[in-house]
């Protein structure tokens, strides 16, 4: 499992610097998390000043 980010992301990038695995990364029109790289750990979704990271 991997938790997502979703439409709620404004790009602002604060989550990508608390991935201790570097699964997080600029997308397109958000941020994204990589299913592959990411240990479903959580520490990101407290790093969300929109909520837009939660579990899959
Ligand atoms: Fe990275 Fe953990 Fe968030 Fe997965 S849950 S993207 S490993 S910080």
């Amino acid at each position: 499992m991997a938790r997502v980010i979703n439409d709620g992301c404004v790009s602002c990038g604060a989550c990508e610097s608390s991935c201790p695995v570097g699964a997080i990364t600029a997308g397109d029109d958000k941020y994204v998390i990589d299913a592959a790289t990411c240990i479903d750990c959580g520490a990101c979704e407290g790093s969300c000043p929109t909520g837009s990271i939660a579990e899959a």
